[in-house]
């Protein structure tokens, strides 16, 4: 280990960031605005009033503010599981014998057990100053229901969460963190919504989809007086929050005066991408330093590496605002044999955007190289780490391969976002060799991607 580098770099309670970053203020190709699903013009804050906490519509709508003051509660609450730790991964750096620095911050250190809570307890805080009642979402895996019904229960708010009926009856676990806080979780499609009643019928017997558990929480959120609809990824608010991520890694390398070459995260909808990167890339935007940023997506839902740069739906049910994103089409269901997590059939629009004017790369990589390389993080680094963060573990290991071969001395940073306790299914396919991998052929992206919205933008 080397001398002058701790194992972990902590920060101290001073040293915490007190503002968001927003990088939308320093990109000069801002992302494109958000549509109105009802007359496809750009929204307006009234229009989303109905739908989403006032604050965080002024969030999601301002795209030159750099810093957004932190309230103190929420810099309080941070201070239960943060600073996350940016650990240097000396024992994976000598089993890959690289001459690569290895850095990840992670995210799992608290029950939610990913970076998903950065955001859930900033939403919440902001449905509650508004005097709401409560929030509804859906959760897929169960990441995003159980951070938010943390973070419900810190406020006192109500919390139902819509759980994607396959993760429902294949997660109790999560699902029962979640009641544990006091949230109500309802298997979706149900029949307590009109979208959910409508999918049963033209869908008997399936087993659910995040675009369809979204519709659901938003029609219960417009339905009931008091209610909010708060969501854990690809919007631009999220992103803001969890640049939380971002600014205690830059904060803890430019004390040791580490700089990253290379940054990478797995990309879902983008949340923790963006939020790890959003510091580095203002620097890179204002020309003042440069970095390599690479998300990494699953082989079977490639929305950046395959998708196409279009106006779409962020939900099945046409009912949320649409965005000029990375997409596959809203209609696009990754294949049932997809065991990785990050099954979102688009991507942040800062992220398209950045990705778009090539500020940022992307790569796809197949589930069970991402196992392979989640079993071996596992093994010497000590951490299990969710199938999910796995994909930049893959991607981190394969650039520090290639350092192995040009001797190149890069340091790598990238984002560890979350445990993998609750995804042992996954690991037992892995563990029992019965994992396969799909990748969905040009045919079947091209049909979904053919029912994208004609829109001119
Ligand atoms: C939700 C989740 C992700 C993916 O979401 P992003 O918004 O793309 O960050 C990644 N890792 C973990 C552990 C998650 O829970």
């Amino acid at each position: 280990m080397e001398k002058n580098i701790p194992y972990k770099i902590y920060l101290e309670e001073s040293e915490l960031p007190k503002q968001w970053y927003n990088v939308r203020a320093d990109m000069k190709n801002k992302p494109a605005p958000i549509l109105n699903p009802a007359t496809l013009k750009p929204v307006t804050k009234d229009d989303l009033k109905p739908v989403f906490c006032d604050d965080l519509i002024d969030q999601e709508l301002d795209d030159t503010t750099p810093y957004f003051d932190i309230p103190q509660e929420i810099q309080d609450f941070y201070k239960m599981y943060r600073p996350s730790p940016l650990i240097r991964a000396y024992f994976l750096e000598k089993a890959l014998n690289t001459p690569a620095k290895i850095y990840y911050k992670f995210e799992g250190n608290n029950t939610s057990g990913s970076h998903k809570l950065n955001s859930a307890i900033a939403q919440a805080y902001y449905a509650k100053k508004q005097g709401l009642k409560g929030v509804t979402t859906e959760t897929g895996a169960g990441q995003w229901g159980t951070a938010l019904s943390m973070a419900c229960s810190f406020f006192d708010l109500d919390c139902k969460v819509y759980m994607v009926k396959v993760s429902y009856e294949q997660k109790p676990f999560r699902r029962e963190v979640m009641r544990t806080y006091g949230a109500s979780v309802t298997p979706s499609p149900s029949e307590t919504t009109e979208i959910g009643r409508k999918i049963l019928q033209e869908f008997p017997g399936t087993t659910g989809s995040l675009g369809c558990a979204i519709s659901e929480a938003v029609e219960d959120a417009v339905s009931h007086e008091g209610y909010r609809y708060v969501l854990g990824s690809v919007l631009s608010q999220v992103l803001l929050h969890q640049s939380v991520i971002g600014l205690e890694a830059k904060t803890a390398m430019d004390k040791y005066g580490i700089k990253p070459d290379i940054i990478i995260g797995c990309a879902g909808g983008g949340s923790n991408l963006g939020g790890l990167i959003s510091p580095f890339m203002g620097e890179k935007l204002r020309g003042e330093a440069d970095y390599r940023f690479i998300a990494v997506e699953p082989a079977s839902c490639p929305s950046l590496t395959r998708g196409k740069f279009a106006y779409d739906f962020c939900d099945t049910g046409k009912v949320c605002p649409l965005q000029k994103m990375y997409t596959l089409g809203s209609g696009f269901i990754p294949s049932a044999n997809h065991a990785g997590g990050l099954r979102y059939h688009g991507m942040s629009a800062i992220l398209s955007q950045l990705y778009d004017d090539h500020l940022m790369e992307a790569v796809s990589v197949e589930q069970t190289e991402v196992f392979r390389a989640a079993e071996l993080f596992a093994r010497v680094e000590g951490t299990l780490p969710a199938p999910e963060s796995s994909h930049a573990i893959k991607a981190a290991i394969d650039e520090a391969l290639k350092c192995k071969e040009t001797g190149e001395e890069k340091t790598i940073l990238f984002g560890l976002t979350g445990t993998g306790y609750f995804d042992m299914m996954a690991y037992q396919k892995y563990n029992d060799g019965v994992m396969s991998d799909y990748i969905p052929t040009d045919e079947e992206i091209a049909k979904s991607v053919a029912k994208l919205p004609q829109i001119n933008g």
